[in-house]
């Protein structure tokens, strides 16, 4: 019988399984403060549990390490790239982004849910790449737990995660990276679970952010689960005729429809969804898009995060346009138009577009026409 993957279950299913074989739940409580606040990597360190259950527990769970560190890559902007592999040989990547340039500590962690994406939004890297396949939650989670170890490595210090809940080394989580979250809605859900519980890394809802393009139902459903996680939207395109072109996720779940979803999401009292507008040269970036935008808000709470594209290392072209960021004065004018008329809008630098960190690039060279290669680190 194969053994089941611990590191994949929340607390509340271990603790239905104990019952189940008759266990005390609270052992699932000390497990789980083993696996997560101490980081232990066997059940034999699990020194406050009796020695039979640990061997019992070895013959029933397994407790491999999710994912192992292939390479780094610092950017000349303090971010790094994390490229991990799972057993099955398949990359992972997680960016982690400083919170300003004095610090190495208080970051932001962007994790990928997917290996590969299924969305193919045309401006993206990693849609190029198709779906290999949804990342398990213990393959969520170890991109947090992994990106902890680097961070105690880099600062010289014995790896303890629960530093990270009086420390703060990691302060934000967005789910950002490769693959669309809510297309992997179990993984990343249950992803959630583990990382928001008490016992464990205890995150807070307000400090973790997950994305998606606009899948409708699964918006509603995740509302309806998580309404206090942050929820941002790639938008990209205010009309229907645009975001079609740019995002075929639109054909499916056009922008009333969209629409409708945020209109009626159950947000707690003073929190806003973000939406995520990358500008494209000549393509999404007027004063009539701004207007259109403009108009498309209007009745939703929403903070619009305006971020300048970053050109892939291939030249990616729509509609025999190829894709570039816009002139900073005009992403400047599309900005200063959205906030003369009372919008917040945030002008997200981009980080990590040497390395292949940004939006959108994320394994796309590792895994251009389907090879998969291990990257050596060719930075200093
Ligand atoms: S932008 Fe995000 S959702 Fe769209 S293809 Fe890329 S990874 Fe997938």
């Amino acid at each position: 019988m194969s053994k089941s993957d611990i590191l994949s279950l929340t607390r509340d299913e271990l603790r239905e399984r104990f019952l189940e074989s008759g266990l005390q739940p609270y052992r699932a409580d000390q497990v789980f403060q083993w696996l997560y606040r101490k980081g232990v990597s066997s059940f034999e360190d699990m020194t406050n549990l009796p020695r039979d259950l640990r061997s019992s527990l070895a013959d029933v769970y397994s407790l491999e390490a999710p994912l192992s560190l292939v390479t780094t890559r610092q950017s000349s902007d303090g971010s790094v790239k994390l490229a991990f592999h799972t057993h099955d040989g398949l990359p992972v990547e997680s960016v982690l982004i400083p919170a300003s340039t004095r610090t190495r500590r208080k970051l932001t962690l962007c994790v990928s849910t997917q290996s590969g994406c299924a969305m193919g939004c045309v401006f993206c890297a990693t849609a190029r790449i198709g779906l290999r396949r949804s990342l398990t939650p213990a393959e969520i989670v170890a991109q947090i737990t992994e990106s902890l170890r680097f961070i105690a490595t880099e600062e010289g210090t014995r790896f303890r995660p629960e530093d990270n809940l009086t420390e703060r080394w990691i302060t934000n989580l967005v789910f950002m990276g490769m693959g669309e979250p809510l297309h992997n809605f179990r993984g990343t859900t249950t992803a959630l679970r583990i990382l928001m519980d008490t016992h464990g890394l205890g995150f807070s809802s307000r400090r973790i952010t997950v994305s998606t393009v606009g899948l409708v139902p699964k918006i509603r459903e995740f509302g309806r689960l998580f309404p206090r996680v942050g929820l941002a939207v790639s938008l990209n395109a205010p009309t229907d005729a645009l975001r079609d072109r740019l995002m075929p996720v639109n054909r499916t779940y056009n922008l009333r429809q969209l629409k409708k979803a945020l209109r009626e999401y159950p947000l707690p009292p003073r929190r806003r969804i973000t939406i995520e507008y990358v500008l494209f040269r000549g393509i999404n970036d007027s004063m009539k898009h701004a207007r259109q935008l403009l108009d498309w808000i209007k009745g939703l709470r929403v903070k619009i995060n305006v971020i300048p594209y970053n050109p892939d290392f291939d030249p990616i072209t729509v509609d025999g346009v190829t894709l570039e960021p816009p002139a900073p004065e005009e992403r400047e004018k599309f900005a200063n138009y959205l906030r003369e008329h009372d919008v917040t809008v945030l002008e997200r630098r981009s980080f990590g577009s040497d390395i292949g960190a940004a939006c959108g690039q994320l394994s796309a060279r590792e895994l251009r026409n389907g090879e998969i290669t291990v990257v050596t680190d060719p930075e200093p």
